[in-house]
């Protein structure tokens, strides 16, 4: 239900923050306090059954009836004392949301009693009714069954009530009907690739995890007047509004200091967080006004992107309690920064191994440069693949949006380790190295840790750039599920690594030592993908150029760019890998093009309602008023009027023709759906949405900010920008 915009603006004057009281001001003493983690089983659990987690955990084996009776068992006496009442199997269908279905625990006894009853089986595998979770025809809807398995890698928690349990979601078939499975099969192909590679410098390495640190970006706006705004309610986000007087030209939002209600806001979402063993720990201000990010300790990237997902649910929770609601769209301000959600990413070792971080001798730095150069490779081998992972339809109104890094895919370095790379790529002489050419090598390559700590020149500009011990992959959308970045980043790099392993090793087998031969290959990948590397301004046109030249792609829309993940060559490297076969690719991209279209389906709609029932009335009613007003002025002044009506009549005709434009543009938004919508595939009307709708919904957005800009104020029905980003 919409409430007015006088209502609103009432209801917000009158809010104050809520109290928010931590339980303790240690952390430390709450930590995880809802998680079933490895403390809690070492308390409910046997060793031997604890022994068989922490195996299934690091090693991937399978855990015994008997032991997942046990878990199960114990799981439940813990959720319970944590106040649970019922339990869920908590899994990522292709949606991009979570979906969970709620069972209680109770069991009926002969007596007309209930006990609470969980068993092994109810832990290990559910059947939620799939068939009305999106599959890209992987599965008839009348094979309704899919099924739920547990991912013991991330811990269960207990979220309101409910003891969640993280799980992969997978058809009959066994066809992945989700984005976690595909994300656990990336990492443990990128775990086998760079531990085999690092065996070259260190015998100890045996296991390789990727890290994920995110950053959340979002919004806040007060819930009454999100309630008055069916836009920001149906599509999330404001598809029209007049640029507001102030903006974010003086940039004194960002790192400011942080709005009373927001920040209650923060510290009640970021407790329940900690209670949940999310490691959240910094929180700031973004660059618009109401907009502002949360970032945790990175993590082992499934539960790091678990976390991720969780967080989402609870920062919309906990929106409600302080009257807010919780914008997470890319866009929800046309003209105004938007959001995304930075993937931090790198590899580590069982060893404490950071393998992004150049160490202290030429010996480990050459392992850094081993795995920054291959990389760099992946990067350069598979960029539209990349660039298909972050395809969404909020995302397309950031990318290339001089706001956000831009849809060419390319990585920054800094210009120090550029220099470096470019000095290796000419130094590496073709045949033996002599002792002095080693030498030489040894030098310029124990020069990194000097090199990076002079590296502070932040390129903000690019979709993927170093940051001294890590990448950053700036691309990601703010309501994706990392998951699909990070199956694609995490494949890629494990598909280089593989081939820089074969290449290395058939050097050696040649007559090559192990250094020259690691050092060659590097020398042959920093040569071949050169052109990955850019240091400038990624929001300059000279750089569409200049990419252009380089033969980067340039994608610009979700439809182009999903239209990737179809490619003979990528099938091969999702199915060479074992990552995903070709049907759940294919179900993929089928199930995003819906996506897509559907959500744009939904925007115009709404888009159109807004026009006819509120935009259009609105300026009608003013102009009527300007219309009475001369009329009354003639009976009065008779031939005097003309006098004083002549500014009147001025806008009567302002708003006349806006009125008439206005109209015109919805009539021609509604020619062009129907066609997108009449498209002959999904490809083809994705597209059509893409460059015919959205421009036709921009042209009649225009026409309403400019209505907004004229018409009384008094008559305007929704809430204004302004009003939505300085009302706290
Ligand atoms: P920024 O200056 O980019 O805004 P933030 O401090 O907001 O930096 O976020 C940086 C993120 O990178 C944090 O989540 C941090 O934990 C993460 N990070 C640091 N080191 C690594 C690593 N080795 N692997 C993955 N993420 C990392
Ligand atoms: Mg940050």
């Amino acid at each position: 239900m919409s409430i007015s915009r006088q209502k609103a603006l009432q209801d917000v004057l009158e809010r104050t923050p809520r109290t928010v009281e931590r339980p303790d001001n240690k952390i430390s003493n709450y930590f995880g306090e809802n998680v079933f983690n490895l403390t809690m089983m070492r308390e409910y659990l046997t060793d031997e059954a604890c022994d068989s987690i922490v195996d299934a955990m690091e090693n991937h084996t399978s855990i015994s009836r008997a032991i997942a009776d046990q878990v199960a068992s114990a799981m439940k006496e813990w959720a319970i004392s944590r106040g649970a009442t019922h339990y869920t199997h908590w899994f990522q269908p292709l949606t991009g949301a979570t979906a969970e279905k709620h069972d209680s625990f109770i069991s009926p006894t002969s007596d007309g009693r209930v006990i609470e009853k969980f068993d092994g089986s109810l832990l290990v595998q559910q059947e939620p009714d799939a068939s009305s979770f999106p599959n890209g025809g992987i599965r008839n809807t009348f094979e309704a069954r899919g099924y739920t398995l547990w991912d013991p890698t991330s811990p269960a928690f207990v979220w309101e009530n409910t003891l969640c349990i993280p799980t992969i979601f997978i058809s009959y078939t066994g066809f992945a009907l989700d984005n976690k499975t595909p994300l656990l099969k990336a990492l443990a192909k990128v775990d086998e690739a760079a531990t085999s590679v690092c065996q070259y410098f260190d015998k100890n390495i045996t296991k390789v995890v990727a890290t994920l640190g995110w950053e959340q970006e979002y919004f806040l706006v007060d819930k009454a007047l999100h309630a008055a705004r069916p836009d920001l309610q149906l599509t999330g986000r404001a598809l029209f509004g007049a640029a507001p007087a102030k903006g974010q030209q003086l940039d004194d939002h960002y790192f400011g200091s942080i709005p009373a209600r927001a920040s209650a806001y923060m510290k009640e979402f970021e407790l329940e967080c900690h209670k949940l063993g999310i490691p959240v720990t910094t929180r700031h201000n973004e660059v618009a006004p109401n907009q502002f990010e949360c970032a945790p300790v990175f993590e082992e990237a499934n539960l790091a992107n678990d976390h991720n997902l969780l967080l989402m649910e609870v920062m919309e929770q906990v929106a409600r309690k302080h009257n807010f609601r919780v914008l997470l769209h890319e866009k929800p301000y046309p003209g105004l920064n938007g959001s995304g959600k930075h993937n931090n990413w790198s590899l580590g070792t069982n060893t404490g191994v950071n393998l992004l971080k150049p160490g202290n001798n030429p010996k480990t730095n050459l392992r850094f440069l081993t795995f920054f150069v291959n990389t760099l490779a992946a990067l350069h081998k598979r960029a539209d693949v990349i660039r298909a992972a972050i395809a969404s339809v909020g995302n397309d109104h950031r990318l290339g949006a001089n706001e956000a890094p831009p849809a060419i895919i390319s990585a920054f370095i800094g210009s120090q380790l550029s220099s470096l790379l470019d000095e290796l790529e000419t130094s590496i002489k073709a045949g033996k190295l002599t002792p002095e050419d080693k030498t030489a090598l040894k030098l310029e390559i124990g020069r990194i840790p000097e090199v990076l700590l002079d590296n502070t020149d932040r390129n903000r500009t690019s979709p993927f750039a170093f940051t001294g011990n890590k990448f950053e992959l700036r691309a990601v959308g703010s309501t994706a599920n990392c998951a699909v970045p990070m199956t694609v980043l995490n494949t890629i790099v494990a598909e280089q690594l593989n081939e820089f392993k074969s290449a290395v090793d058939a050097r050696i087998e040649g007559g090559d030592k192990k250094d020259d031969a690691i050092l060659k290959e590097l020398q042959k990948l920093i040569a071949e993908s050169k052109s990955i590397r850019f240091e400038g301004n990624g929001y300059s046109n000279d750089w569409v150029k200049e990419a252009k030249k380089r033969g980067l792609s340039n994608l610009r829309t979700t439809p182009e760019a999903l239209a990737v993940f179809s490619r003979k060559e990528v099938v091969s490297l999702f199915e060479d890998l074992g990552v995903l076969r070709k049907e759940e690719l294919a179900a993929r991209v089928e199930v995003e093009l819906e996506n897509y279209i559907m959500k744009r389906q939904i925007e115009y709609r709404v888009l159109l309602g807004m026009c006819k029932n509120s935009v259009l009335p609105a300026a009608i009613r003013y102009q009527s008023g300007l219309l009475t007003n001369v009329e009354q002025l003639s009976t009065v002044l008779g031939k005097q009027a003309t006098k004083f009506s002549g500014a009147q009549i001025d806008m009567i005709k302002q708003a006349g023709q806006l009125i008439q434009d206005l109209h015109a543009a919805t009539s021609d938004m509604e020619a062009i759906h129907d066609k997108a919508e009449a498209a002959k595939d999904a490809l083809a009307s994705a597209k059509a949405f893409a460059e015919k709708v959205v421009p036709s919904m921009d042209a009649a957005a225009e026409i309403c900010a400019k209505l907004e800009s004229l018409v009384d104020d008094a008559e305007w029905p929704l809430p204004k920008f302004s009003e939505l980003l300085f009302t706290r």
